[in-house]
């Protein structure tokens, strides 16, 4: 499936370089994970951006690890983010780069700076040095620090260099405009001293540059010509700009986005790490997590993935994309390739009395009526099966079509049934039917034409695999759960969020399926299978409902609900 080439504001910054000669025509883009947490769908934005962009102009994009903070980085999510990457479809061929490749030639520029006294080392403390910066209405005040001699400061960054500081006890600085109206030009620190070992440079260095003089210089390094990073990084573009000419190299040019929010949902990786390791969720690739990673344990397909971020677009305008529109790519995607089966979640016991006690009939079941080269499987039927316990009611109200005491429905792929009995259990409750079954209705049509109103899925009872499902509803309750600032997100952490059946029941044709087939369970929702399903037990994650829940309720809602309202009803 391509990526659909429409165009954009920052294609428009591409032609438009194109069209001066700028670049020389070349456009080379990079996507630069920090390894602090695994990736998520607003991630896949900017994974989808930099390398559609690249794709459309025939030109390449880097992945590059800005891995500049050892306090927090792991190869775990290296490793992880690598995986999410290639599962997306995205290449890089050999072009995969680390920040901490360039620790010695960012060490070189930092040199150069203070050598043409624009850098110089801080003694202030780290408290000191956030009064000395001021506010956005008020100017910075100068470090006392600030005009050493270039000797003293090229000593001095030796020194922290070599462990003759201690943490917090020095930092380089940029020597810019302590009265800048943008903060970010109020001498930024260039290095800090860390004492950590870095998973890439081992202990060899001490001192690591930050974000804002690592990240221009590594762009300008790999020759990367649009460095497309999310709005907030707008203010600190004059920041990238004064480096890289102070410096004097290849100078790309900074773009920025509006980043992707999503409803009902959260994306920082600083939130997502508390979810995991405060135990809301089982782990960075719960099927309930925004991550790449729990989309695909939720059965999404990156064809979905892809598709949604095609959709939302690119632009300036700072929203909240709903989360319904990421359902409605997936059931789309899961429409065209999923195949169909039956499966009973909570099942009802029928037992058709005037069915023969040891027939079984193969049925003939189409795969998928969207894929005619799916082709057919059959459905073993026998006297007693389960259907689904909403599709009966005792005393059905007007709009309920489904099955009910006298009532006759049809059984998908096999006959039309009526019900003659209800038993039920001391509390009342109903424990199985009795039913009639009409041989010459097979394959669900009746010779003299008679209609019914429903069909119903179902499972021989007999061949019926017993499997867990797991059920995920959004993780928050609330559309904004970052909205409010006087609480934590985790107040709206929908308690409700995972329900587990077990068992099911579905058709043996699933009894050999394998972790990560996607089915639709015929008249309930997309499932996926669970990679902790055993040789004795499928476990099935529920992707998505088949129709959108939310929008149904809405209409339901409104004033124009009326008549909708019996249509979805009347659906089944
Ligand atoms: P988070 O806020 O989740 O920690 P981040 O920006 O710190 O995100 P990075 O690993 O630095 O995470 O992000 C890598 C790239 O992905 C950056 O270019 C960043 O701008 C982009 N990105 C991150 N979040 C989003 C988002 N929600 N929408 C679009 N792009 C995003
Ligand atoms: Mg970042």
């Amino acid at each position: 499936m391509a990526i659909e080439k429409s165009r954009n504001f920052i294609t428009d910054i591409i032609d438009a370089h194109n069209d001066s000669g700028r670049y020389e025509g070349r456009v080379h883009t990079r996507f630069p994970p920090e390894p602090n947490g695994y990736l998520h769908i607003g991630h896949a934005k900017s994974i989808c951006l930099n390398f559609g962009i690249a794709e459309r102009y025939g030109g390449l994009c880097n992945l590059r690890f800005d891995d500049t903070n050892p306090a927090k980085e792991e190869q775990e999510y290296i490793d992880a983010i690598i995986e999410d990457l290639r599962w997306l479809g995205f290449k890089w061929h050999d072009r995969v780069y680390f920040a901490s490749d360039y620790f010695d030639e960012l060490y070189e520029m930092a040199v150069e700076l203070i050598q043409i006294g624009k850098a110089y080392v801080d003694e202030l403390s780290p408290d000191e040095i956030r009064e000395y910066r001021g506010t956005l209405s008020q100017p910075g005040i100068d470090s006392p620090y600030r005009n050493r001699p270039v000797e003293e400061n090229l000593a001095l960054f030796e020194k922290m260099r070599d462990g003759g500081f201690n943490e917090g006890e020095a930092v380089l600085r940029a020597k810019i405009d302590m009265s800048n109206g943008n903060i970010n030009m109020r001498d930024p620190v260039m290095y800090r001293i860390l004492d950590a070992a870095h998973p890439r440079t081992g202990d060899k260095w001490r001192i690591y540059p930050m974000y804002d003089f690592a990240h221009g210089q590594s762009d300008s390094i790999e020759g990367i010509t649009h460095s497309i990073c999310t709005l907030e990084y707008e203010d600190h573009r004059p920041l990238y700009d004064w480096y890289l000419d102070n410096i004097e190299i290849f100078h790309p040019q900074q773009i920025e986005f509006a980043r992707l929010n999503l409803s009902h949902t959260i994306m920082s990786k600083r939130k997502l790490i508390r979810l995991v390791r405060e135990g809301y969720v089982r782990g960075w690739d719960d099927p309930r997590m925004p991550t790449i990673s729990g989309l695909r344990r939720r059965g999404y397909t990156p064809e979905a993935i892809r598709e949604f971020c095609e959709d939302v677009g690119v632009g300036k305008v700072k929203g909240v994309v709903a989360l319904h529109k990421l359902e409605y790519h997936i059931r789309q995607d899961l429409n065209r390739r999923a195949q169909r089966v039956m499966a009973v979640l909570n099942p009802l016991k029928v037992v058709i009395e005037n069915y023969p006690d040891d027939l079984l009939e193969e049925l003939e079941a189409i795969n998928n009526p969207e894929d005619e080269s799916a082709g057919t499987r059959s459905v073993p039927f026998s006297k007693v099966i389960y259907i689904e316990r909403d599709d009966f009611m005792e005393d059905p109200p007007r709009k309920f079509f489904r099955l009910a005491p006298g009532r006759e429905v049809r059984l998908r792929y096999a006959y039309f049934i009526t019900c003659t009995d209800v038993i039920k259990d001391e509390t009342g409750q109903v424990i199985e039917l009795r039913c009639a079954y009409d041989p010459a209705t097979r394959g669900g049509s009746a010779p003299d034409g008679r209609r019914v109103k429903a069909t119903l899925h179902w499972v021989s009872a007999r061949h019926a695999v017993e499997a867990e499902a797991r059920l995920y509803e959004n993780l928050f309750t609330v559309e904004h759960p970052e909205a409010d600032a006087d609480k934590d997100f985790t107040d709206f952490i929908n308690p409700n969020s995972l329900t587990v059946i077990d068992p099911i029941y579905v058709e043996p044709s699933l009894a050999d399926a394998q972790v990560g087939e996607r089915y639709q369970f015929e008249r309930l929702a997309y499932f996926v299978v669970d990679e902790d399903s055993t040789a004795e037990k499928l476990v099935f994650n529920r992707t998505v409902t088949l129709r959108d829940q939310w929008r149904k309720l809405r209409k339901q809602g409104g004033e124009r609900g009326k008549s909708r309202r019996r249509k979805a009803a009347r659906t089944v």
